[in-house]
């Protein structure tokens, strides 16, 4: 018996799907429909399954709420109306945290509000939920920020107005034009400067009475456990699989909770994940995706209000945390649909499984992120491509075109960045309809391939000359490569 069900899939994999964002199938059970979907949409296939036919680890699935890996997985029935909905990893009720730590003397009087602070505070003060009480405990609180960017911006803004005693910040980034849209910490003037410095000047400015401690470093296995040690809280705001993977563990290790938040173009996740009394990430995501599978914001793109909507509802829970007030995010998933407004709430359960919070876990240390999330091996092979596929440099294309040799450029980006900028006399045709359009294209000509900025074309040359395409050219560095050497009237984006 089949029934007429809805198959939800996520932003990043529409390329996969003509744009179509749900797709309504019929179908017996979940397994059914998902084959039904990857025979519809063959590409998809390779994302959603392992070559031995396993869904990916780095893709989960829901019917309607539920995690079907905890169901019957695959082989669960639907029903007339269900929503199987596919959430992929995006580089994205706990009890009252305890106490802090030994009130020495100095503490406790650290703890006491000045007239000031009452002043500063008098909205919070006369909440039942906070009041002197609350107020004292965030004076007390230490949180620390992984990252000052998108996330790391309301978050921290809203902790240190809210009067969080101490506020931590990991980063080694400059600001850049481009980071402006979005991470409201930083101002025009402050392109170029730290993150750090601009970021402790604002918020000292918003509120001088708490402490701001700047780490400037990358965090890595070597000195994760040394700075997020001396937080209650770790509010994660970082934009990349590794230092992910590295945040989750080392609060796992540490017994912190992480409020987690993740973000790509118009949707978001929010969650804590806290591994003493639920899930931690990798009972949600085992795995990273292979590099270049999920783009970065970088490469996606971001609405500029999305990590302020996401990373304030961080800073909610972290409030609340301290506080011991309120349902927590804990085992819960909170999806935000910016464009849809709208929000869902999945149920996360506690992976038994888990190679690190889990009955017998494998990981007991901190690892190598970089090369658990395959940075390394990533980098290697673009490397090896880099011998291996035949490119050009933009002075050679650009010579090439000069001289009016017959060849054809193709631009593999997608429309919206055609738009931005684009090489006169290149034609487009997005990475995603490449196999689809073979045909127009005739293996006798020379085809010169271009992206943003080089790797998106790399893995298109890559499918044409396994298609039989011989006379075809990567070229090296992209439109930001051209923007740079042949015309600097191309906006960089
Ligand atoms: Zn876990």
């Amino acid at each position: 018996m089949t029934s007429a069900i809805k198959i939800v899939v996520p932003t990043p994999l529409r390329q996969y799907t003509e744009g179509l964002e749900s797709i309504e199938i019929e179908a017996g059970s979940v397994g059914e429909a998902l084959r039904q979907l990857i025979t519809r949409y063959e590409p998809l296939r390779n994302h959603l399954y392992s070559e031995d036919g396993r869904l990916r680890d780095f893709v989960n699935v829901y019917l309607n709420e539920e995690d079907i890996r905890y169901l019957e997985r695959e082989e669960t029935d639907v029903k007339e109306g269900d929503e199987i909905r596919i959430i992929p990893s995006i580089a994205g009720g706990s009890p009252p945290r305890p106490p802090r730590p030994p009130p020495s003397a100095t503490q406790t009087s650290a703890a006491e509000l000045s007239l000031e602070e009452v002043r500063r505070y008098s909205r919070h003060l006369i909440m039942p939920e906070v009041g002197m009480e609350g107020q004292k405990k965030l004076k007390s609180a230490r949180v620390l920020i992984v990252g000052a960017g998108g996330l790391g911006s309301p978050a921290s803004l809203y902790l240190a107005a809210a009067g969080v005693g101490t506020l931590g910040l990991v980063d080694f980034d400059v600001v850049e034009y481009s980071n402006l849209q979005r991470q409201i910490l930083h101002g025009t003037k402050d392109v170029g400067r730290s993150k750090l410095d601009s970021a402790r000047e604002r918020l000292q400015d918003i509120n001088p009475e708490i402490e701001i401690e700047t780490h400037d470093a990358r965090l890595g296995s070597d000195n994760a456990l040394g700075i997020l040690g001396g937080y209650d809280i770790i509010v994660d705001g970082t934009d990349n699989f590794p230092t992910r993977y590295l945040v989750n563990d080392a609060c796992v290790l540490l017994g912190r909770p992480n409020v987690y938040g993740s973000i790509f173009r118009f949707e978001g996740q929010v969650s804590i994940f806290d591994a003493r009394s639920g899930p931690c990430y990798r009972c949600l995501y085992q795995e990273p995706p292979p590099p270049g599978l999920v783009p970065s914001c970088a490469e996606g793109g971001v609405l500029g209000v999305l990590p302020g909507i996401v990373g304030a509802l961080q800073a909610n829970e972290a409030i609340k945390l301290i506080l011991g007030a309120g349902d927590s995010l804990v085992g819960r998933l909170l999806l935000v649909d910016a464009l849809r407004i709208r929000f869902r709430e999945l149920k996360l359960r506690k992976d038994p499984d888990c190679p690190i919070c889990g009955i017998e876990p494998t990981i007991t240390e901190l690892i190598d992120y970089e090369a658990f999330c395959g940075i390394r091996e990533a980098a290697m092979e673009q490397q090896n491509r880099a011998t291996g596929i035949p490119h050009l440099t933009v002075n050679e294309v650009k010579k090439k075109l000069d001289r009016g040799d017959p060849f054809r450029i193709i631009d593999v980006r997608e429309p919206h960045e055609w738009d931005i900028c684009h090489i006169e006399g290149a034609e487009l045709i997005p990475l995603g309809d490449l196999p689809a359009s073979l045909n127009t294209l005739d293996s006798a000509e020379e085809l010169v391939i271009h992206c943003r900025s080089g790797s998106r074309s790399a893995y298109a040359v890559e499918l044409l000359r396994q298609a039989g395409f011989a006379k075809v050219y990567n070229m090296a560095g992209g439109i930001l490569a051209w923007s740079d050497d042949i015309d600097p009237s191309l906006p960089k984006y």
